[in-house]
């Protein structure tokens, strides 16, 4: 679950925030264009953060072990995902490839993109993202091996500071057989062509 905020703001309170920073970036809150503004990005900010209120454990607990003695490497690729860094609240937007040799066991497929979703869909580094999401499949389904890759573009970078557009960060975490083994952290990677 995501962290017990103590002095949780109320809504009212988010919104007076978003009314500051809207006469900070220099406009008038409260002309016409702008009068619901601090209500739709408190909205808005459920949405971009409803990672906190997941259990990305708990996603993965259902597991299949009918797998017709299936043991390849499982691969999710291309996985999109939206996050947000944490140092400039600018967005973070990218693809995650997740992949896993089996144990035995197997997640629904679906359920790996979900585990993504319920980590960028908090404030984060790119860095830190790539280690939970490998971390959590290594822990709850104790698979041989768990490999993550994840290449995004980070807004902070490009619209402002550097100003480098089209920069991507790759980032990557080889856990078990995709760490130890080259051939199959090679099979995995070749079968991305990022
Ligand atoms: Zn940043």
């Amino acid at each position: 679950m995501g962290k017990i905020h103590k002095l949780k703001p109320s809504k009212t309170q988010a919104e007076q925030a978003v009314r500051t920073l809207l006469s900070w970036a220099g406009d008038d809150p409260d002309r016409q264009g702008l009068k619901d503004t601090p209500a739709r990005v408190a909205r808005a900010y459920k949405e971009w953060f409803k990672g906190y209120g997941e259990d990305p454990e708990a996603l993965l607990r259902r597991t299949f072990d009918e797998t017709g003695g299936y043991d390849e490497i499982v691969t999710l690729r291309d996985i999109p995902f939206e996050s947000f860094c944490e140092h400039h609240l600018a967005p973070i937007t990218g693809f995650a490839h997740v992949g896993y040799l089996p144990n035995g066991r197997v997640v629904g497929i679906s359920k790996l993109a979900r585990v993504v979703d319920a980590y960028a869909k908090r404030l984060q580094i790119q860095e830190r993202l790539t280690t939970q999401i490998a971390d959590v499949v290594d822990k709850v389904l104790q698979p041989q091996g768990v490999a993550v890759v994840i290449k995004a573009t980070h807004g902070c970078m490009t619209t402002r500071g550097v100003h480098k557009h089209g920069v991507t960060l790759v980032t990557s975490r080889m856990l078990g057989v995709f760490r130890d083994n080259a051939s199959t952290r090679h099979e995995f990677m070749t079968g991305l062509d990022i």
